[in-house]
């Protein structure tokens, strides 16, 4: 993908990624590149670019990041946690730029779909496959997807239409609104 040129909109963004739980060594990164080479995601989509995404937020491209619904595709494998070699956790910032987009509500089908995922578990103590993939797609994603759910359903892939809580959600929720409510 080509991308056009953005200005910067926020100097100080990268502060404001530094001050969200994960994003605090953003500003120790060298440009080496080691995450991106290490990333599986990057590997199957090249307009992912997990060592683009820090010098963005750098630059102060702030709307430019938290508007890319690619934010939403890191698949949390932490290898290039791993691989970093000043230790600036990039996958860990990522989640910090995801934060701040939940934080202000942000459209897209990424956060829809991590919205979706946690009112389920909130709910049911597990996921809600279906109503996690209607949330997240919508009716014009469905219809996008064309015969895939049809085919899915005729091979008994399809997510079950109902799903009952786990008999220890209570116990799931305690946990879920502890960790909302630690500082
Ligand atoms: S591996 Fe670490 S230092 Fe190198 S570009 Fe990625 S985040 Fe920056
Ligand atoms: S945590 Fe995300 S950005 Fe880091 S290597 Fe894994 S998929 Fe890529």
């Amino acid at each position: 993908m080509v991308r056009t040129a953005v200005r910067p909109d926020s100097p100080t963004f990268w502060k404001e990624v530094a001050a969200t739980p994960g994003g605090a060594a953003l500003a120790t990164c060298i440009q080496c590149n080691t995450c991106t080479s290490s990333c599986p995601v990057e590997a199957l989509d090249a307009d992912f670019n997990v060592r683009q995404f820090i010098a963005r937020i750098r630059l102060g491209l702030r709307e430019d990041v938290l508007s890319d619904e690619a934010i939403w595709s890191c698949a949390r494998c932490y290898a290039c946690v791993a691989h970093c070699p000043k230790n600036v956790r990039p996958g860990d910032v990522l989640e910090a730029v995801r934060h701040i987009a939940l934080r202000e509500g942000r459209p897209g089908p990424g956060a829809r779909h991590t919205r979706a995922f946690a009112d389920s578990v909130r709910r049911n103590g597990r996921i809600h496959e279906a109503r996690v993939t209607f949330a997240s797609l919508g009716v014009r994603g469905l219809l996008r997807q064309g015969l895939l759910p049809v085919r899915m359903m005729l091979r008994g892939k399809a997510p079950a239409l109902r799903r009952h809580p786990i008999k220890s959600v209570a116990e799931v929720q305690t946990l879920i609104r502890a960790v909302e409510e630690s500082p």
